[in-house]
Parts: structure tokens; sequence; C-alpha cells
């Protein structure tokens, strides 16, 4: 048996998520068997435990999109028994059982190497969030966005997504804003290497199609007004990176910022994102990302029995930064 949060849904108990025993029986098909050490809890757990958008379609589930642990076996040519290993996605914890869980089974394609800069609580604290900000930061790099350019700026920028792009960006250089609704965050968000902290409400109403030409780049969480503000203000030439939709999932812009300005909106999905791009993405966090900021993104560790409590706080907005699970405790 092995402790695992477990979502279930059915006419009597209505949609329900608790700490609950699991036989390794139940556990799902898959070639390797994973003994978790952490998990996290990303914006899009919050939404499966809570069962405020439809994440979860089939029950009983267990949740978490992220774990990392140590191999107990494998059928799989490329893992052995004892190999640290970090599975982001691929659909886990929506439609495959997830790392919120002592045990997990998977397919072995989906796992990537525990990089040795960091350790499993480290790489938990970076988790989806983490390498989707630096799926992010690539893909500013891919449109050419340079720190040399011009200011860059990061919405949602106390949370997940946003901290760790904001404490790489300004590793790599770049002369980096922060957005947040969190005015008590601001010196937190500093230390990660801001310059500065906007009021997100600024940003949170229809604009104008093309307002002065302020970010060489821009990475975006909060989707809608925000997304298409940050656009507006783009200046020639510049990328938006957008992956969130923490403010709404709408897109109220016009075509002006693209056919004027030539910016570029780039779309960043981490669940699907082939290998290759994830193997590269954990390669640049483990150069990238400084250990010491790190620390203070994933400072928050709770246990598995905490995560049902915590998660509306989450959608809430109000937890900083990242929190890692020690599902052993
Ligand atoms: P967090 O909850 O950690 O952070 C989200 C932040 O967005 C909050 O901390 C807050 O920042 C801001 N925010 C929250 N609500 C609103 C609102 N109504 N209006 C404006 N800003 C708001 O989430 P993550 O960082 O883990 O994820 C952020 C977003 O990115 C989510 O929408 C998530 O689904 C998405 N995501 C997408 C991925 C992909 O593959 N495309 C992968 C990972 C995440 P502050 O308090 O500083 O304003």
């Amino acid at each position: 048996m092995f402790k695992a949060i477990l979502i279930d849904k059915n006419d009597d108990i209505g949609y329900r998520a608790s700490l609950a025993d699991v036989d390794e029986a139940q556990l799902p098909e898959g070639d390797v068997t994973v003994r978790v050490a952490y998990s996290t809890i990303n914006y899009k757990d919050a939404l499966a435990i809570t069962g405020k958008s439809p994440v979860v379609r089939q029950f009983p589930m267990v949740p978490g999109i992220d774990f990392v642990g140590v191999v107990e076996h494998s059928d799989h040519p490329a893992w052995q028994e004892g190999d640290k290993v970090i599975l982001n996605g691929w659909g886990v914890g929506e439609n495959h059982w997830g790392g919120l869980a002592q045990r997990a089974r998977v397919s072995g394609d989906w796992l990537v190497a525990l990089p040795e800069q960091f350790n499993a609580r480290q790489a938990a604290a970076i988790g989806t969030a983490g390498y989707t900000a630096m799926l992010c930061v690539m893909a500013l790099e891919r449109g050419g966005v340079m720190p040399h350019h011009g200011e860059v700026v990061v919405s949602g920028a106390a949370g997940g997504v946003g901290s760790v792009a904001i404490a790489l960006l300004a590793e790599l250089g770049y002369t980096v804003w922060g957005i947040s609704g969190r005015p008590g965050e601001s010196d937190y968000l500093k230390e990660l290497g801001a310059v500065d902290v906007l009021d997100r409400a600024e940003f949170a109403e229809q604009g104008r199609p093309l307002g002065k030409e302020r970010w060489a780049g821009a990475i975006d969480v909060v989707g809608s007004h925000t997304l298409a503000n940050l656009c507006a203000t783009t200046t020639y030439g510049g990328t938006v990176a957008a992956c969130g939709l923490a403010g709404g999932m709408d897109l109220p812009a016009t075509v002006m910022p693209f056919i004027l300005r030539g910016v570029t909106l780039a779309g960043v999905d981490s669940v699907m994102c082939p290998q290759a791009e994830r193997r590269e993405a954990w390669r640049r966090l483990a150069s990238d990302l400084d250990l010491y900021k790190l620390s203070l993104i994933g400072e928050r560790e709770v246990a598995l029995h905490e995560v049902v409590d915590l998660a509306s706080d989450v959608l809430a907005g109000q937890v900083r930064g990242r929190v890692v699970v020690n599902v052993n405790e």
C-alpha cells in the first residue's frame, strides 16, 4: 500500500479529493515504477483538486502533474533501478495517475534524468512551473530578444512561473520588471532580480490597440487584457511568450502589434513539449538558475495531507513562488 491524494466523483459524494491508502496493484500501466520523493502543487493541480475546472476526466484519479523520485522497477531500456528521474506533464495527473503519491507508474518515454546540479527537492521546486518559465525564456531567445534590446516584463510575477522567469531573466542579464497584484511581494521579487514591480491593475483593463513601445520581450501567465496590453506595448520586432490563463482565457486584442510592429506572439506548452526541448530546458535550468534564488522560490514545503486544503489558496493567488510537497511526510 502507498499514500496518495485520490480524486473521486460520483452521485453520492460529488467531487472529492482526499488522502487515501492505495494498493500498488491499482497503479496504471507503464514500464517504469517510481518511488516518489517530492511532488508540487501547480496551478493546474489546484484546479484538479478543487474541481474548479475539468482537468480530470477519469475517476478515481491521483493528481500531480510533477514528480521527482527514484526508479524502483523498469522494463524500459533507458532506465534502471536507482535512476533519479523527473516527470512533468504528458497528461500525468490529468488522465494518468500522477505524482501526489508515494508511488507512480508511467511510460519511460516521459521521464527526464535529474540533472546532477539539483537534488530531488530542488527539481520539485522548479517543477512544471519552472520548466515552463525556461521554455518561455527560450521562446524569447528564439524570437531574437537580447538583453541589450531593452527591458522585459513578466506577469503573475509572484507565482511559480513568474518567480522562476524573473530569476532566470535577471541571471541572463536582462533588465526585468515584474507585474504583480501583491505589492507586499516587491522585496521578494527584487531579490529574485526584478528592477521593480508594476501593479497588475494597470494591465487588467481594455487598452489601446497600440500603446507606447516599452518592452523588448514579455512572459505572460495571465492572458486576457494583460496579454493584449503586453502585445500592444512591445517594441518593434519583439516577442511575447504566452503560457497561462490565470486572469482569463480570452484574448481581447487587435492584429495591430503583429502587422505594424512585427511583434511575435509565441505560444508555450509544457505538457506535450517534445523530449529534446524539455531536456534542453532542464539543461538550461541547471546552468542558468541561481540556487539561492531557487531556495527563496521553493521555500515552502508541505506534507501530502496538507495538499487538499492548500489548493484553494493557490487558485486565489495567495501562494508565493512554488510549493514543494514531501510525499513521505
Ligand atoms: P501560480 O498560481 O503560482 O501563479 C499565478 C500568478 O498569476 C499568481 O501568483 C498571481 O501573481 C497571478 N494571478 C492570479 N490570478 C490573477 C488574476 N485574476 N489576474 C491577474 N493575475 C493573476 O500559477 P503558475 O505560475 O504555476 O501558473 C501560472 C499560469 O500558467 C496558470 O494559468 C497555469 O495554468 C499556466 N501554466 C501553463 C503551462 C503551459 O504548459 N502552458 C505550464 C505551467 C503553468 P501576482 O500575485 O504576482 O499578481
